[in-house]
């Protein structure tokens, strides 16, 4: 870490988890603050000063920076690809496409305003109207953006899997979705959709980007062929802003995905949360590492960065250490959004690897999914040179609602304060452990420092509208104006939020309610440990016992039974004996998401022999 650097770590707070391993068993000394100074970044940001912006902030102000659709109303794929060109940025690359290989080919605004212009004009020749969905089953291609910026012109919705799900995960989102279309290689269909095509009635087109052989495949079309004859001009019809445009899966971490309904107004807020949260500027060469089939993927991987008309990395490949550095430093990466499981492989693969590598044109890096154990963001800083700003979302929130900002001190560990245009708020808890209102019909806001679930105030402009086919489920979700989101937290003096656990996942132990995160990243402090996922396994006694479940990093020799004593002793020390595991358990990999999300219920139906529920997201489960 450069010496200037180290001026800026400063303050002290008495939490155990502002509190960073120095390197020897037993040595800690208070969490380095990360102080900014908004004269010292090289790109003035967006959001300077948080208190001023949030004060003068309104969605009016936000919905003016987009332009509309001449005629009216918002279309996402407008303000993502049209406008620009309207502007006279058309010769501005738009995506640059890295295939596996490493070849390089680049899409300019201009190029793709003709393209999903075709794909809209495709749809329409294919009988798809308004209000029908499009799936797309198909990794980072340059079509995958063609279709589904054509779709959103077409006023269909747009409805993206991940291209690893097996059958079973793709049918049952088809299904509950109504697809009549999808977006696919013959390869693909052949593992995935082939044999449950029979139980999906409405898919009746199957989009193909490759030429294999399809001539069994019903309903087959090449995308090619499609695409030819297709006129290159497509007048956007008015859209209303309440129009469904994207149907979002969420990731099924804590129980069945649920089918998130999105509208284009949502539009408003992908702007604004990639121009405050990710400070994004049009000059930059944004890349997300997210998945197509998650959330991020669309919100933050398509419609938010191209909304700022900005150069966005569109790689091919799977996560590799090497690389990612090497994309990050040959394509000259401005700002990087990624996720926790990302950065603790990159970890993982040591700072040796990271030294290879030219980082410099990297201003602003960016982290969300899971918690960010405050070790990483102290990594990210003395490994990379970086400051990794953590921020929360979730599917049905649409974008990012609080973040850590360039300009802003991070506190490792906090998921930073909520946006402009976004009120947050920690809610006492009823007896379900849920924010509940109380027999005057509200609920109750808990101060600094108290535990409760994290909400949000209603009307933001990419809210979810509805759980498809659930709506009980939907009203369940709401309570006296606001949105209560599933998560537990804190907020501190300084107004920055905390994680502490999903709702389903903190432990009631003696009396204690613990969150997971706490004492997983205390765990991760350890040189030797990978990840960890931590759960509560019933205890006569304390009502529930912590067990720990702990991937190590390669190479580590030590005899388990001896880093178990160590990592005892370390977390007894470090949270007290009330909070420490009891009990740890080595394995190789947790079971995560395929948004790299670690799952936590199933850890604790293996652990208690219950029925493991849906495994639709699995990663690496069901091919
Ligand atoms: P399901 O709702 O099906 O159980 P999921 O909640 O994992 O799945 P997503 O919408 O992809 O589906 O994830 C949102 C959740 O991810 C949040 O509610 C939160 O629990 C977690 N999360 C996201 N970002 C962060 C973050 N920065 N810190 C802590 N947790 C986060
Ligand atoms: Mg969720």
């Amino acid at each position: 870490m450069p010496p200037a650097e180290r001026q800026h770590l400063l303050g002290t707070q008495d939490s155990p988890l502002r509190q960073v391993y120095t390197g020897d068993m037993g040595g800690f000394s208070e969490l380095p603050v990360i102080r900014k100074d908004p004269a010292d970044l090289s790109v003035t940001p967006n959001l300077a000063d948080y208190a001023a912006t949030r004060a003068d902030f309104t969605w009016e102000t936000a919905e003016s920076w987009l332009d509309g659709l001449p005629d009216g109303g918002f279309n996402i794929a407008y303000e993502a690809v049209d406008r620009h060109v309207t502007a006279g940025r058309g010769d501005h690359v738009a995506l640059r496409c890295l295939d596996k290989a490493g070849a390089v080919t680049d899409v300019t605004y201009a190029h793709l305003q003709t393209e999903t212009n075709a794909f809209a004009n495709a749809l329409r020749s294919l009988g798809i109207s308004p209000g029908q969905r499009v799936f797309s089953l198909v990794g980072r291609v340059p079509a995958l953006y063609t279709a589904v910026l054509g779709t959103l012109k077409a006023r269909s919705v747009f409805a993206p899997l991940f291209s690893a799900f097996g059958p079973e995960p793709v049918k049952q989102r088809v299904v509950i979705g109504g697809g009549v279309a999808i977006v696919t290689t013959t390869a693909l269909y052949r593992k995935k959709i082939a044999p449950v095509r029979d139980e999906m009635p409405t898919l009746a087109h199957v989009i193909l980007l490759d030429d294999g052989p399809a001539d069994d495949i019903p309903g087959a079309i090449r995308f090619e062929e499609l695409m030819a004859g297709q006129s290159r001009e497509f007048p956007i019809e008015p859209t209303g802003r309440e129009e469904m445009a994207l149907l979002h899966f969420t990731s099924g971490t804590t129980g069945t995905p649920k089918a998130a309904v999105h509208v284009h107004g949502a539009v408003v807020a992908h702007y604004a949360t990639g121009h405050f949260a990710l400070d994004l500027h049009p000059d930059d060469i944004y890349w997300c590492t997210a998945d197509p089939g998650w959330v991020t993927g669309t919100s933050y991987g398509i419609i938010s960065p191209l909304t700022h008309g900005l150069t966005m990395i569109v790689d091919e490949g799977e996560f590799d250490a090497r690389r990612w550095y090497r994309t990050l430093a040959e394509q000259r990466v401005t700002v990087w959004y990624t996720a926790p499981t990302a950065i603790r492989m990159l970890m993982r693969a040591g700072p040796d690897v990271a030294a290879e590598y030219d980082l410099s044109s990297v201003r602003f890096v960016a982290s969300v999914g899971e918690p960010l154990n405050p070790e990483a963001v102290v990594w990210g800083r003395e490994v990379l040179g970086l400051t990794i700003h953590d921020n929360w979302w979730q599917t049905e929130t649409g974008g990012i609602m609080i973040a850590n900002y360039a300009s802003a001190d991070v506190f490792p560990g906090s998921m930073g304060r909520p946006m402009p245009g976004i009120i947050a708020g920690i809610l006492q808890r009823g007896e379900e452990g849920r924010a509940a209102a109380g027999p005057d019909g509200h609920v109750v806001e808990l101060g600094p420092g108290e535990v409760g679930e994290l909400a949000l105030r209603v009307g933001w402009p990419s809210m979810f509208r509805g759980y498809l086919d659930a709506d009980d489920r939907y009203r369940k979700c709401f309570v006296d104006g606001w949105y209560r989101t599933g998560d537990l937290a804190q907020r501190d003096e300084n107004g920055y939020y905390w994680f502490v656990g999903r709702a389903d996942d903190v432990i009631k132990t003696a009396g204690h309610l613990i969150g997971p995160f706490e004492v997983e990243s205390v765990l991760m402090e350890h040189p030797a440990v990978a990840e960890a996922g931590v759960i509560g396994v019933p205890d006569p006694m304390m009502g529930e016992r912590i067990k720990a479940f702990v991937s190590l990093k390669p190479g580590t020799t030590t005899d388990p039974a001896v880093l178990r004593k160590e990592l005892t002793a370390h977390a007894r020390r470090r949270l007290g004996p009330a909070v420490a595991p009891r009990e740890i358990a080595f394995s190789e990999n947790l079971p995560k998401t395929r948004s790299g999300k670690i799952m936590r219920r199933l850890l604790r139906a293996r652990e208690l022999g219950l029925p493991e529920g849906d495994l639709s997201t699995l990663e690496g489960g069901d091919k």
